[in-house]
């Protein structure tokens, strides 16, 4: 694995980053263990939350410029980059704020006596992370587990290497201690031999089905907790009340979002059949008219994909969804020249024989569905290996909660697109994947939970 930076806007090889050594992971293992054993980690919790305020403070101070090497690396809007840059100070501080709180004990009535759940960390995190938001994908691991007292080792992805340079450079700055979070730039192979080393306890996978169950596998075997947070095939339901002006506007946003490159962003979008016809009409006027351009542009809405590779496998799974019979409503193809463009896409006619319509389309292709009533959108909705996010859109607040609870997904969304923030927990079933990220059950995916009880 070749960890590099190409600029999917230009082709251009920015840099490459040399591989850690197998002696240099010896010695983050060693650093993590260590401070696991260290007072830092079993001790008092405050000089740990002061280092994610003082991380949150040093992100806004160079917010500009982390702005920058996201755009530059992997190709997000300039506006998107400034909304992940964001977060990730806010999730810093979430922690920071509420960590002591969601960490303290919690008494459990027994008749046997006093009895109460404490919380501790349980050692070194193996992390592996994606691309797509290449800095809040890490915090999303980091802060939970700093305030908790877990050291983290990170495997980034190999297009993102200046994003996980910076990332532990802003750690380092803040004053985490040695091997409270060590980026490595290793293979899959070495991957899978810290997961296996006794002195990790748990390990933590966002990306494909594919790595996530080699790792979760690894993890199993090798008897340690892990958390899964794998892709989506989200719905986007607009029933026959809906404010179609929003729901139009929205759904273009969310299908577009990074690219279309996001684990929650709208990607089946099931119309019922009374506004079907003038949803489509609008939807597909908004995406034609979308700018494509420069991801630096502050006017782009829609950049490139991360990488050659993305855009080849996004062509092919394109032209296999038509292969089967699916019709080509807007876009469909690469767009020639410099860069990984690919055209703002709708397909429509995709049936439950085409491959298509069980796989996630990790770029700005849409998939329209029309629904007789609410029983169908439920039931489409349903029909899927994935259970992540989804949406629905009706000024009737009471139907539409009934049908957030009837889909299958970790999140569900009323009357706006899927989103994230600090205090809202974030993961899937099926497919999916499981456990949670963000919010307060977060931190609970790495800590002893451990019982005390004083006899009556
Ligand atoms: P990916 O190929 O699985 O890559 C993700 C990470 O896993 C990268 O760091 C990659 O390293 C590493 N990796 C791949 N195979 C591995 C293996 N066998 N052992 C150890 N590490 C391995 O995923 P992707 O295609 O880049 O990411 C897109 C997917 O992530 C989509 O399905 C998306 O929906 C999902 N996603 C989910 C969430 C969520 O929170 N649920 C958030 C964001 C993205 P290399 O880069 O070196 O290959």
């Amino acid at each position: 694995m070749a960890y590099q930076t190409i600029n999917p806007t230009t082709d251009e090889l920015v840099k490459s980053y040399p591989n850690h050594t197998d002696a240099d992971i010896e010695e983050a293992l060693d650093a993590a263990d260590k401070l696991y054993h260290s007072e830092w980690s079993k001790g008092p919790i405050q000089p740990r939350l002061d280092v994610l305020e003082r991380l949150a403070d040093l992100i806004d101070a160079r917010k500009e410029e982390l702005e920058r090497i996201a755009t530059v690396e992997m190709g997000k809007i300039i506006t998107d980059a400034r909304d992940e840059v964001a977060i990730i100070a806010e999730i810093a501080r979430f922690f920071a704020r509420n960590a002591e709180k969601f960490l303290a004990p919690t008494k459990i009535d027994s008749e046997l006596g006093d009895a109460w759940i404490e919380r501790h960390p349980i050692g070194a995190l193996m992390v592996v992370e994606p691309w797509n938001f290449p800095y809040y994908q890490l915090m999303r691991v980091f802060a939970p587990a700093l305030a908790a007292g877990n050291p983290v080792l990170a495997k980034h992805a190999s297009i993102v290497p200046h994003c996980a340079s910076v990332f532990e450079e802003l750690v380092n700055e803040a004053g985490a201690p040695k091997g409270a979070w060590k980026n490595l730039f290793v293979t899959s192979g070495q991957v899978a031999d810290i997961i296996a080393d006794e002195r990790v306890r748990g390990a933590a996978m966002t990306g494909s089905e594919r790595a996530g169950s080699a790792i979760a596998a690894q993890a199993g075997k090798h008897m340690k907790k892990s958390t899964l947070e794998m892709g989506g095939n989200d719905v986007f339901v607009v029933l026959d009340d809906a404010d179609l002006e929003k729901a139009v506007e929205l759904g273009v946003y969310s299908r577009l979002h990074i690219g279309g490159q996001e684990c929650i962003c709208a990607k089946r979008f099931v119309l019922h059949e009374r506004i079907a016809d003038e949803f489509l009409e609008k939807f597909t006027e908004a995406m034609k008219n979308v700018k494509v351009g420069d991801p630096l542009d502050e006017k782009t809405k829609l950049g490139p994909l991360s990488s050659a590779s993305a855009l080849e496998g996004l062509s092919k799974q394109v032209d296999r969804a038509l292969e089967h019979g699916a019709t080509l409503h807007l876009g469909g193809k690469a767009i020639e020249g410099t860069g990984n463009f690919f055209e703002a896409t709708i397909l429509t006619n995709v049936t439950r024989e085409n491959p298509a319509y069980f796989e996630e389309f990790f770029g700005p292709v849409a998939q329209v569905y029309v629904v007789k009533d609410d029983d169908e959108a439920v039931e489409l909705a349903n029909d899927s290996r994935y259970g992540l996010a989804g949406a629905v859109f009706s000024q009737n607040i009471e139907r539409a909660k009934a049908m957030a609870s009837r889909i299958e997904t970790g999140g569900i969304w009323i009357n706006t697109f899927a989103s994230t923030a600090p205090e809202l927990p974030f993961g899937g079933v099926k497919h999916s994947g499981y456990g949670r990220e963000l919010s307060e059950l977060a931190i609970n995916e790495f800590v002893n939970q451990q019982l005390v009880l004083v006899a009556k």
